[in-house]
Order: C-alpha cells, then structure tokens, then sequence
C-alpha cells in the first residue's frame, strides 16, 4: 500500500519491451531496416503517450529519464530561452522537491520564483495566483496533483489565469498521470509531465509534453535526438514500455479509478471511524483515487508504521524523497500543520494488486496500533488513555 515509491512493471509492458531488448536492438538513428524497425517502435510509444493526454500531435511529447528531469527541462528550458519575456516563476508550496529545487537554483541565477501559499485541503488560491501574476512572469508551474496528501488542483481555472497574462503554465502530473483523465488541449496546459511508473511502466523513463510553438533550451546537448530538445540515444525498450502502459492506462483508467475511488473511500473511513483525534489530510472528493492520507494526534508516523510493517502492511509516513531528513514533509506544513500534526501523518497509496480484504486488514490493525503508542506518548491526554 505505497504505491507512489514504486508500482511493478505490468507482465504485458514487460512482453512488449522484451524484444526491444534482444532481437530488436536498433537504433531509432539508423538508416538501414533495422534502425527504422526501432524508429517505427519509439513513434508508436510517442503516439500512444500523446494519445494519453489528447496532445495534438505526437511530436509534441519529448520522451527523458523521467519525471525529474522533464520538470527541469520544462522550468529552466522555458526560463532560460525566454528569459526576455521576463524573469518571474510562479509555482506552489505542494510543489515535488524536483520542482522545489529547481525554481531555488533559478533564484541563485538572477531569476525569481514565488512560491504560492495553499490553502488547509492544499488547493492554490486562485486570487493569490492573479496577484503574483505579472508582466514579467514567464512560467507558472503547478502540479496536477500532490502525491502526498491526493489534492487534484483546479488546472483549468488556473490555466485561465495564466493565459491571460501571456505566461505559459507547466504541469507536473507525475502522481496524476494514469489515474484521472487529463486532456492538456481541453485543460489549457502547455507543458506536462508525466511518468512511466506511475502508470506501471518502466522505471527510468519520462516524457514532457511540449505545445506546438512553445521553444525550450535543451538541458542536454548532443546528438539532437528528440528534436534537438533531449538528445543521447533513445532508451527504447523502456520507451516502449512506457507506450504500452500508456496505452494500457487510458483502456483501463476508468474502471480502476471507480475501483480505486470505492476502496479509497471504505478505508478512509475504516480508519478515521474507530478512532478518536484522527483526521484526513487533503480534500475528501478532490483528490486523487489511490490517496488515502492520515493523521493521528499524540503519536509519530514512522512507529505506526513499523507496527504496520511488522504485520505485513507497507506504508508512508511521507514523500519518499524526504523520507531520510527528520524534517516533516514541506507539503504537510504547507497545508497548516504544525509540526508535530505532520510528524502523526500516515500515507498509504493504492494500487492495481490491493483488494478489499487488504483495505480490511491494515483498518483492524491500526486500532490496537494507535492505542498502544499513545499510551507511552507523553502528549496523549490522561483521559484517552483510561
Ligand atoms: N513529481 C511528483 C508529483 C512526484 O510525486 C514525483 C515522485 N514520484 C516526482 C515528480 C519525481 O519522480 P522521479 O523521482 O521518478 O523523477
């Protein structure tokens, strides 16, 4: 049940990469019948990932090694090459660290980045947005959805916004991506990230979409693959796969969500119900269908989870990127947590092998769990432990 650290890679994603890996070792490069067998292959992952987000054209999705470093691409290629348009990034404060540091290099080279409050559920303040919206502001980048706490952003409004002060808006739908539509023509986006894994793809493989028109400095130079923006030869076997999990997610998205959506909702409950000063981080129906995130107050996150893994269950207490630092997670904070409220929070993301009776199993844990660590918590109030 963490699910957003990593899902396993799909049987029919692997079948469809394993001959790109023996038998069909050509490069997309090559001239003869062997490197346009390679060429016809990463085409087709390129239609199918576009096909994903309804981009207009296949060209527009430029394939990288993932979700980093199509978020570094999309904020300092855009900066950098219009950087005579303005030098002003806006971007939230429940922002993934890639985004984060990213807009914080920026700052140590002369460009300057706001980072937008949210407000308790986690959703960017429209007016907030209209405010910090000036003639010098190039880019606005804003996820789709927080990987933490689930909030699926109001993209559309804000891309409204955005568009009328002539900037450009880049989304990360990293978390998003797979498990709720995203149409970045009907929704007004001009630049997106998505990736592979989080669709039960390969690991390791990425795309930005790019809209027509828009001109990026590339990050890597060199052969001038991937239209000059993202050049080094093509990682094709695991393009492919991303492909076919693409194609595997708009299929079966819908049916999966409603699936994912009923299971997020019973444990949700299952596990605020029995249980006193316990609480839901993140909006209740705006948030992604996999998310199920939690607070409980007096204890610490990290024993509940190792009671929760010594009986077999795997969860989060955060974002696996600042699971090392003893720091609570800046999104928890963002959203009006203090401290100690971030540090009770559990995270639990769901996938495609979970079923009701996993749901069912990790909410008859969590009573006796909680129980027992506020009984030796120093915080617990005298009368919850009668
Ligand atoms: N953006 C978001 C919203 C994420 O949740 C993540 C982590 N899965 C990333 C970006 C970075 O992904 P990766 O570490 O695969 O590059």
């Amino acid at each position: 049940m963490d699910h957003a650290v990593g899902r396993p890679v799909d049987q029919r994603v692997i079948d469809a990469m394993l001959p790109f890996m023996n038998s069909s070792y050509g490069n997309p490069s090559s001239l003869h019948v062997f490197g346009q067998e390679a060429k016809h292959a990463l085409e087709e992952a390129r239609t199918r990932v576009a096909d994903l987000i309804n981009a207009e054209r296949k060209e527009s999705v430029i394939f990288t090694s993932g979700a980093t470093e199509s978020n570094n691409m999309a904020i300092k290629g855009v900066v950098y090459r219009n950087k005579d348009r303005g030098t002003r990034t806006i971007t939230s404060s429940v922002e993934h660290m890639s985004v984060v540091n990213t807009c914080k290099f920026l700052t140590t080279r002369g460009f300057e980045t706001v980072f937008l409050p949210v407000d308790s559920f986690g959703f960017v303040g429209l007016e907030d947005l209209e405010r910090e919206l000036t003639d010098k502001t190039v880019l606005v980048s804003i996820v789709y959805a927080n990987g933490e706490i689930g909030t699926i952003e109001p993209i559309r409004e804000i891309s409204k916004k955005v568009h009328e002060k002539n900037a450009f808006l880049h989304v990360d739908a990293t978390a998003a991506c797979g498990q709720v539509p995203i149409d970045v023509r009907r929704e007004g986006i001009d630049l997106l990230t998505l990736s592979s894994n989080d669709m039960y793809g390969p690991r390791g493989v990425g795309a930005l979409y790019v809209k027509e028109g828009i001109r990026l400095e590339p990050l890597l130079h060199g052969g001038g693959q991937e239209r000059g923006l993202r050049s080094g030869t093509e990682n094709l076997p695991s393009i492919v796969g991303f492909g076919k999990a693409a194609d595997l997610s708009k299929n079966e998205m819908k049916d999966e969500s409603e699936r994912l959506t009923r299971l997020r909702d019973r444990f949700i409950d299952g596990l605020l119900k029995p249980l006193p000063y316990s609480f839901l981080n993140g909006h209740p129906t705006k948030r992604l269908p996999d998310n199920v995130s939690v607070r409980y107050s007096f204890i610490e996150g990290e024993s509940m989870l190792l009671g929760l893994d010594m009986m077999g269950v795997f969860a989060s207490s955060g974002s696996a990127c600042t699971a090392k630092t003893l720091e609570p997670s800046h999104v928890l904070l963002a959203i009006g947590l203090k401290h100690e409220e971030a540090h009770g929070s559990l995270m639990f993301t769901l996938g495609r092998q979970n079923a009701e009776e996993d749901v069912d199993y990790a909410i008859s844990l969590m009573p006796n769990i909680v129980k027992r660590l506020r009984a030796i918590s120093p915080l617990t109030p005298k009368e919850l432990n009668m």
